[in-house]
Parts: C-alpha cells; structure tokens; sequence
C-alpha cells in the first residue's frame, strides 16, 4: 500500500516543538511578519538569523518523538512517503527514508545570491558575516510567507498516487501546503490526528482525536497487520 504522511508542527509537539497557532504556539511570541518573510531578511537580518538560532539550537538538543518512530517503522509494512511541513529533521532522525520537506529544512543554509549553494549547518548558531562560497550571508534554508513552495508538483503527484493520506498534526491552515490534502483520490482512505478539532471541507476522514504518540500507536496496530 502506497502511504503519504502529511505532517505539521503537532507532530513535533510531543518532542518539546512549539507549533504555530496552539496556545503558547510561536506566534504569541513573535510577529510573523518580523521574521518569517522575505520583507523581514531584508529590514533585519540580525532578528531573523536569531530567530532560527533560537529554534535550531532547540533542534539541536531535542529528539524525535515516539509518533516520528512509528511513522519511520510503518517502512517495514508498506511504501511511505513523507510530505512534512515541519523545518525539523525528526523524520530523518526516526529512521524515516523518503522525506520531503515543503518549507525547507532548520538545519540547512542557503546564499542570499545563488540558490543552489546549500549548506548542512553543523552548529545552531549562525552570525552575521557568515557567507556563502560566493560571499554573501547565509541565509536560512526555510520556505517563508510570501515565497512559492517548489516542492509542490513533487508533493502533489505523491498524494495523487496515495492509497492512503495520513495527516498529523497540522491545523490545514497554511497554503498551498493545505491544499494537497484535497488531491487525495476518492477511493483513498485519509485519517487525521489531531487532539483538536480542524476545519477542514475533505469529505469523509477518520479523525482520531489524540495527541500524536497516542495517535500514530492505534494507526501503528492497525497498518501493521494488513
Ligand atoms: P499549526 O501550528 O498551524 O497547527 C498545529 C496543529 O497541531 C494544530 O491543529 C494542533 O491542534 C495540532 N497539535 C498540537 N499538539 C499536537 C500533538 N501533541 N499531537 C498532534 N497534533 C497536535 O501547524 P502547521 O499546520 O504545521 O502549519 C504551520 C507552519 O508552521 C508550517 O508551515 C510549519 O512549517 C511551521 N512550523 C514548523 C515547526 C517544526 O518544524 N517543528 C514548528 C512550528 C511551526
């Protein structure tokens, strides 16, 4: 059976993670429009590189959690694929092999002048003065408002193909990322966990009102034994 997980920030919850829009979430916090967009880079370098130092150094000293291991171990059973719109690397980390990451990845480094020139940032901190092979700063490796997603045709035909869509732990509220839930083929069974309720017009979907852990093990039982 082929599988799409399409995960969100509620995944990571259970790692220490904060999401976005929960209570708490990141945005409480700090304005998006301060460090998250490409109008943000450009007025303060300074914040939003301290902004990701921040979130990788937490990265960095936390662990994947007990609903990224299952997911990695459902590969013994089926075809997985990964369709994350979490920075993190707690798939990679949990032994997950085909991981595609919509909005870029924490622990990688971009130039500002040339795309291509990617870097694995091997410590959490970077500081203003750190350049690419071409001189210019480091940037973030990360996808932010207002930018396109080029991972999207990849990630769309992934779901067009999925017997089975499962959802965890994103409030279906970022776009396009959302979006691809919808791309589902009818006769694909789509479940959803989530400890809360989210709006969502997908038709008929199993919800399964648990926190990710608790979640993914009922999910684990039943995908294992088919
Ligand atoms: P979101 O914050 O909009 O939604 C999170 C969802 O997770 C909510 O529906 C919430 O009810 C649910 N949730 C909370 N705790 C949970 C738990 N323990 N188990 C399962 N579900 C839980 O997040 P989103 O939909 O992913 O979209 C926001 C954006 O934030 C994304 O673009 C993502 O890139 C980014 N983000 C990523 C990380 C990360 O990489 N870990 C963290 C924060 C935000």
């Amino acid at each position: 059976m082929e599988i799409v997980v399409l995960s969100g920030a509620g995944l990571s919850a259970e790692s220490g993670l904060k999401t976005f829009r929960d209570n708490g979430g990141l945005w409480e916090e700090y304005d998006v429009y301060q460090v998250a967009t490409p109008e943000a880079w450009h007025a303060n370098p300074e914040l939003v590189t301290r902004f990701y130092n921040q979130r990788r150094k937490q990265l960095f000293e936390s662990e994947p959690n007990l609903a990224h291991r299952l997911i990695a171990k459902l590969e013994a059973y089926h075809s997985v694929q990964v369709v994350t719109q979490n920075i993190d690397d707690f798939h990679e980390r949990a032994g997950s092999t085909r991981v595609l990451h919509l909005h870029g990845e924490l622990k990688k480094l971009r130039s500002t002048v040339d795309d291509t020139l990617v870097y694995e940032a091997g410590h959490w901190e970077v500081k203003m003065g750190d350049v690419c092979a071409r001189g210019s700063q480091l940037r973030p490796h990360i996808v932010w408002f207002g930018e396109s997603v080029p991972q999207m045709p990849v990630a769309e035909k992934m779901v067009r193909e999925a017997d089975f869509l499962l959802i965890v732990g994103t409030s279906l509220s970022v776009y396009p990322a959302a979006g691809l839930a919808y791309l589902a083929r009818p006769e694909a069974n789509i479940v959803l966990i989530d400890p809360a309720e989210v709006t969502h017009d997908l038709g008929e979907v199993r919800h399964i009102r648990e926190k990710a852990g608790a979640g993914m093990q009922c999910v684990y039982e039943e995908l294992s034994a088919l």
